[in-house]
């Protein structure tokens, strides 16, 4: 079966088109902002313009016409409402056009999903950090349960409102990670857990409020340092919680090479695995959405026209996730 894939939920616009056996396309067109953060009406004009020609060079890629193709899945939520509104507008009108089976997913179901097709993974506890997620998520009886989340912001937002304090464009992640690589100095910052959950937007504050008073880099280590053990730190205890000894790290923020550090030392010390997708399966994708609608289309899943509206507030736990005892 041939499943095709809109992911729209933020910045990223992607089509891809996964089989059983492979990931046939995976294409994408990335808004970035030319000052602040991400924009909702803008990003949704980027993705509106770019909609035909990443579904051209998708389709391309992968040799097929739309005829060719068993179902049209798209990222229904979590996400910014006028970006989620493109790919549902974009997958309605391909499933009618070509009378194809139409398949809402959760949007942080389908990088879990995508995790567990690209690594060894069978059923690990994942940490998802993201721009606009930050989770740390288990199957258990019938549903992902959420374990730990941020309370407020996510932790690639946090690194990216940081990054701009300090000058840096959109994404501020990598910048933060380069500043963060020239030194080994740090300084004491909150540390910000709470129970099993995690919140970013007291240290980015602080971090901001001693700009000028502690060099860029000392800072933007010390943030990373405190950060990044505190959603280690909870993936550990989800992990002991549950006897589980696999961890997935993904989303965007797992491109950090000093989280996936601490992520494998502490698997190691506790004698589980870690694993880490390829880059482009970790950041925001349409393979991932075309991988999570394969699997709920084969579990005879679908979604109406009339139940196909956005859902910016989509939890992974609202969903029964029926296809994982199958
Ligand atoms: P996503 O929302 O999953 O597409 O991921 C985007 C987020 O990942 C942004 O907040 C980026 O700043 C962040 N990000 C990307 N690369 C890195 C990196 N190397 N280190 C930390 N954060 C990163
Ligand atoms: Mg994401």
């Amino acid at each position: 079966m041939k499943v095709l894939g809109i992911e729209s939920t933020a910045h990223t616009l992607g089509v891809g088109i996964v089989d059983e056996d492979d990931v046939l396309a995976n294409k994408k067109s990335m808004y970035k902002p030319e000052e602040g953060g991400i924009h909702p009406r803008k990003a949704s004009e980027h993705h509106y313009q770019h909609a035909l020609e990443v579904l051209n060079n998708a389709l391309d890629k992968a040799g097929l016409e739309e005829e060719d193709l068993d179902a049209v899945a798209f990222a229904q939520g979590p996400g910014i409402p006028q970006c989620l509104e493109i790919g549902a507008v974009m997958a309605r009108s391909i499933a009618e056009r070509y009378d194809l089976k139409l398949i809402g997913v959760n949007h942080c179901l389908s990088h879990i999903s995508i995790g567990t097709r690209t690594t060894e993974a069978e059923n690990p506890t994942t940490l998802y950090v993201s721009g606009g997620n930050s989770q740390i998520i288990e199957y258990r009886n019938g549903r992902y349960r959420i374990i730990g989340e941020t309370l407020d912001i996510a932790l690639g937002n946090a690194l990216d409102k940081f990054a701009r304090k300090l000058g840096y464009p959109h994404p501020g992640g990598p910048e933060i990670e380069k500043l963060a690589e020239k030194t080994d100095d740090i300084i004491e910052l909150s540390y910000p857990i709470k129970g099993m959950d995690f919140s970013f937007s007291g240290l980015t504050t602080e971090a901001e409020r001693k700009i000028g008073e502690v060099s860029d880099e000392v800072l933007a280590n010390s943030f990373q340092e405190h950060a990044y053990s505190a959603v280690v730190e909870a993936l550990e205890r989800a992990m002991a919680q549950e006897g589980s000894n696999e961890a997935l790290l993904t989303g965007g923020v797992a491109m950090n090479s000093r989280l996936r550090e601490m992520v494998e030392t502490m698997c190691e010390q506790r004698d589980a695995e870690a694993y880490f997708p390829p880059a482009e399966f970790c950041m925001d994708n349409g393979a991932m959405i075309a991988h999570q609608g394969l699997v709920e289309l084969k579990d005879g899943r679908g979604t109406k026209i009339d139940d196909s509206g956005k859902r910016p507030d989509w939890r992974p736990d609202e969903v029964e996730a029926t296809w994982i005892e199958k």
